[in-house]
């Protein structure tokens, strides 16, 4: 399964949906307005790592 955003074209609606790799429909019907809802790119696997960015760039100036 992978998670997928689409966004209504009309009311800018945003929703996230689950579907099977070998189903990923490119449009859904907005709930709100009836709408087409395009399908949003999305990185699935996005990992934050905070932190340890820069620690060892000390700005001496002086
Ligand atoms: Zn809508």
């Amino acid at each position: 399964m992978a998670l997928y955003e689409f966004r209504c074209a009309g009311c800018g609606y945003v929703i996230a949906r689950h579907f099977p790799i070998s189903e990923r429909p490119e449009f859904l019907e907005c709930p709100k307005c009836g709408e087409e809802m395009k399908r949003v790119i999305t990185s699935p696997h996005v990992i934050y790592r905070g932190n340890g960015w820069g620690k060892d760039y000390k700005t001496n100036s002086g």
